[in-house]
């Protein structure tokens, strides 16, 4: 066979249903797409005036959406640019052939167009919901006549001049069809342009409703008051200028606060806010604020609102925003973002990475401002957005290597440092033998006060890490900063807590020191639990229960799912340690009673036990009975 070339034949009989199923995946969008392209045909009629080359009058400008439910039919109108036959024919009977694409390209120069459309298709979704489409139009150039056209669904449509339609402006009717009857419920179309058309810039009228008045009449009631009475006004539906928009120069703290609560009317203030301003290398508004979040139970998903040109997207962020973002609630506007059609699509967009990029950057650099501007502030609230710093640290690299600039750390005097400055504070008092700054912490500064106690004591500081995420935070900081050593409170005895590498003299001999090693292994006896002795401070306790740092942290993290399950089903080791520079290892050596030596030298490890919380049932119940003995 020789070689051939050519071009695909698509065929639009079979085009055609496919584009109606599976364009979109929601069969609701069609609301949005033709009240966008009502904003568009507005935004149009506004340029091409101020540009001059509209002459006519404005008027009032607004978007009307109209149910008739005994006709059964969906109607929005506008007061746009219109089109003449031949721009019907050319814009609508032309899939994928986008005027408002054409638009934007003939008037580029002109500056930011704000234009929605784009693909050239969205029309078309309203044969998603309708058995017929009509539109009427009359188009803003000077004598024009009216223009109908009319379509089924198939591929054959009509257009017939309509001198019926005397106003400026399109009207697009949608004859619903029987599956769909759901979309000429008030509460359906009401719920769906507060969905999608919240925050569109042009005024949108959707029905009446009652506003109270004072009684034109003045009458008074019983109280006093002038009496109230109700009018039918005309019903908008969105706010045509959210404050994203809006220089930040030009908003108040209180503007923030407000369009806060008109996005989340029952929740609390939020701590701050973000406004993202970016026209280079895309195009991106937006306002993110922080929530007060206090536990992990109370991290609400899915806050954030994606807009492009003030129509909105979705508010499933998810693989979108970075996941540590998704704490923050607020809005982000961008054109840059494809008001697509599906998530996959909108994961996998060059524009969309970037925009998350910027946006952390943005978060972190926000961050540092408000802690250099006023700190005391910023310590105030940092109980409040702490957890957000910490899962930005441990969850995206690009935040992390900011954050330490504006991360606190908290001591048990509830003191607040930078790790530099934290560094600095115990630099003097808690650097090893290896050079290493040692850190030390408390998971629970209840349980763990006796060890907090011992450590201050001996001139050490200790840290708060008692929060949901500190298990990973150290793990981090000691990622980033290899001169740092970070140990738990109770990780050791408090001689050895800090290796400075200082021998103490041993009290005892080295055979007693191995007797008194032997009669513990003679009544420990589990291959769980090793047995060290070692000439520690006489001040320290006599016996002392470890659980090895490094261990216990893999155990923590696997039970926080971070992925090692080996670790997790790992028996726990303990090791017993002996001081065998306390006065009572001298004691036991000189017990000569068998029975007296063990029941002393349980007495020792139980109550080393209680001090680590490790002592429990009949073990409880035993040093109970043991002590009361005792003490007979
Ligand atoms: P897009 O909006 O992406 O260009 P659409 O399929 O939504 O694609 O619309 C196709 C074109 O039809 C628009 O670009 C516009 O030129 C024209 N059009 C649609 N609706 C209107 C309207 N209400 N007023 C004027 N022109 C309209
Ligand atoms: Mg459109």
């Amino acid at each position: 066979m020789s070689t051939m070339k050519g071009s695909i034949q698509v065929n639009t009989e079979n085009i055609f249903p496919i584009i109606k199923k599976f364009l979109y995946s929601d069969h609701e969008i069609f609301l949005r797409e033709l009240v966008s392209n009502a904003v568009d045909a507005t935004t149009k009629l506004k340029a091409l005036s101020s540009l001059g080359e509209f002459k006519g009058e404005l008027g009032e400008l607004f978007i009307e959406v109209k149910a008739d439910k005994t006709a059964g039919t969906l109607s929005i109108i506008d007061r746009g640019v219109g089109m003449t036959a031949e721009e019907i024919d050319k814009y609508i009977n032309q899939i994928a052939f986008s005027g408002a694409e054409e638009f934007v390209q003939n008037y580029k120069d002109a500056g930011e167009s704000g234009i929605i459309g784009h693909f050239g298709l969205g029309f078309y979704s309203a044969f998603m919901v309708a058995k017929q489409v009509e539109i009427r139009t009359l188009s803003h150039k000077e004598g024009s006549v009216g223009a109908r056209w009319t379509c089924d669904g198939s591929t054959e449509f009509t257009i017939e001049p309509f001198e019926e339609k005397t106003e400026r402006g399109t009207e697009i009717i949608l004859h619903i069809d029987q599956e769909n009857q759901e979309f000429l419920e008030d509460s359906r179309i009401s719920g769906l342009l507060g969905k999608y058309c919240r925050f569109l810039p042009v005024p949108i009228k959707y029905g009446k409703k009652t506003e109270y008045i004072d009684d034109p009449s003045g009458e008074k009631d019983e109280n006093g008051n002038v009496k109230r009475t109700g009018i039918e006004v005309d019903n908008y539906v969105n706010n045509p200028n959210p404050i994203w928009r809006k220089s930040p120069s030009e908003l108040k703290d209180e503007d923030y606060k407000a369009f806060y609560q008109e996005l989340y009317p029952m929740a609390e203030p939020p701590l701050f806010w973000i406004h993202l301003n970016v026209d280079y290398p895309f195009n991106l508004t937006g306002v993110l604020y922080f929530p007060k979040v206090k536990n992990e139970l109370e991290l609400q998903r899915n806050k954030i609102q994606l807009y492009s040109n003030q129509v909105f997207v979705t508010d499933e962020v998810k693989d979108i925003v970075p996941e540590f973002l998704m704490l923050l609630h607020g809005v982000i506007d961008s054109p840059d973002i494809p008001l697509n059609v599906s998530r996959s699509f909108l994961q996998a967009d060059q524009n969309v990475k970037k925009i998350t990029g910027h946006i952390t950057k943005k978060v972190a650099d926000k961050l540092e401002e408000l802690f250099k501007a006023d700190r005391e502030a910023y310590q105030e609230k940092w109980d409040s957005f702490g957890l957000f710093v910490k899962y930005g640290s441990v969850s995206e690299e690009k935040f992390a290597d900011k954050s330490l600039k504006f991360a606190l750390l908290t001591n048990t005097d509830k003191e607040y440092f930078t790790l530099e400055e934290y560094k600095e504070k115990i630099k003097a008092a808690q650097t090893d033998k290896e050079n290493k700054v040692v850190m030390l912490y408390t998971s629970n500064p209840k349980m763990q006060a006796p060890f907090i106690e011992t450590a201050k004591k001996r001139g050490y500081d200790v840290v708060n890490f008692d929060g949901p995420l500190d298990t990973h935070y150290i793990g981090f900081l000691e990622s980033k900063d290899s001169d740092l050593k970070i140990i738990r409170v109770d990780a050791d005895a408090i001689d050895k807590l800090i290796d400075k590498g200082e021998k103490r003299e041993s009290v005892l001999s080295d055979a007693q020191v191995e007797a008194l090693k032997n009669d513990f292994t003679g009544f420990i006896n589990n291959e769980n639990t090793e047995i060290q002795a070692e000439p520690l401070s006489p001040d320290d306790h006599f016996i002392t229960i470890i659980k090895p740092e490094w261990e216990r942290r893999m155990k923590e993290m696997s039970q926080m799912g971070g992925g090692m399950d080996f670790y997790g089903m790992m028996p726990e080791r303990r090791v017993v340690l002996i001081n065998t520079n306390h006065n009572l290892a001298s004691r036991v050596e000189q017990l000569s009673d068998a029975e007296q030596k063990k029941a002393f030298l349980s007495q020792s490890y139980d109550l080393a036990l209680l001090s680590q919380h490790m002592l429990e049932g009949e073990a409880l119940e035993r040093f109970i009975r043991r002590t009361e003995e005792m003490m007979k």
